[in-house]
């Protein structure tokens, strides 16, 4: 009889494993009050024209500030989703992230966009239609510059109702945008079915692009693709100038990557943003 896997490799339970699970518990646990010790902080990083490089605008990535270390999304936003405390997480940096924004509009005069991710969970009821409306509202921002940065994973729920919510989203005049497009179950039939400003192509295709000619063959259909389907196209992950120079001439509108700048928090962007407008 054939066997694969000893009985054993089921059942085994490393004093690693049992002390990783503890440890995220732990991390679990302490997320509630982070959030009233105000640990979690935005940072932002620079969305290019591929063209001529300027910063149009940014995306807001969430940290953790714990224990005298910064924590990655990684490393605690599929806690947060399982127990859907990424619902109270993202609203929390929508809300710091499009404030910064709309100050630093004021101040300099200039008009940056900001794209915010956002969970699958929020599309399971109206409450983010709200949030981002009274937002909006509050700060009187132009609501052309704020994109909503969504993945696949909508597509699992109930689809009238995530179509819904979206439409309303659209209503407010938001952008949206398809992120991690070309990982996962990404498929043609997400793009046929979602109506999105944006195409955000992921940073897998940019690691493969100057080797394979597979990669760029599939990147430079699927941005015919969307850009027949009338949408933005940006590119992640771009960390070399021959990466943006490919990608550049498979007609990209935009790109996002270390080439251009790694996710800053708000003081350290300012400056950049100072700088540049002086
Ligand atoms: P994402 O939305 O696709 O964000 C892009 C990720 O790629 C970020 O990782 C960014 O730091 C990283 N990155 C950008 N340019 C480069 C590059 O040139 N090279 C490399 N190697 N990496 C680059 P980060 O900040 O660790 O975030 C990981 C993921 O966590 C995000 O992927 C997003 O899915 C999720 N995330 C982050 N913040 C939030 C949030 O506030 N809410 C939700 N729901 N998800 C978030
Ligand atoms: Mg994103
Ligand atoms: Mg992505
Ligand atoms: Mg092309």
């Amino acid at each position: 009889e054939a066997k694969y896997r000893s009985h054993e490799q089921f059942v085994t339970y490393t004093p690693e494993l049992e002390q990783r699970h503890a440890r995220r518990r732990e991390l679990l646990d302490s997320i509630p009050r982070a959030i009233e010790d105000d640990e979690f902080f935005v940072a932002f990083q620079p969305k290019v024209d591929l063209a001529d490089g300027y910063v149009y605008g940014f995306e807001a990535l969430i940290r953790w500030r714990h224990q005298g270390r910064v924590i990655s999304p990684a490393d605690f936003l599929p806690l947060a989703e399982e127990t859907r405390l990424i619902v109270d997480l993202d609203l929390l940096v929508l809300g710091d992230a499009v404030r910064q924004v709309a100050s630093w509009n004021r101040v300099t005069g200039r008009d940056y966009a900001i794209s915010v991710n956002l969970s699958a969970l929020h599309f399971s009821n109206r409450d983010i239609v709200t949030a981002v409306a009274d937002l909006l509202a509050d700060l009187d921002f132009n609501p052309s510059l704020l994109t909503l940065e969504i993945t696949e994973t909508v597509m699992l729920d109930d689809w009238e109702g995530v179509q819904a919510i979206l439409a309303d989203l659209s209503a407010l005049g938001v952008k949206i945008s398809l992120d991690d497009f070309g990982t996962g179950y990404s498929s043609l039939a997400y793009l046929r079915r979602i109506s999105a400003d944006e195409l955000k192509i992921d940073r897998s295709f940019v690691t493969e692009i100057e080797q394979s000619s597979e990669a760029q063959f599939v990147l430079d259909a699927i941005v015919d693709i969307a850009t027949g389907l009338g949408m933005k196209i940006v590119v992640e992950g771009i960390e070399t100038e021959e990466q943006a120079r490919i990608v550049s001439g498979f007609g990209c509108d935009r790109g996002q990557g270390y080439l251009w700048g790694a996710p800053k928090p708000a003081g350290e962007t300012e400056v950049a943003i100072l700088e540049a407008v002086a």
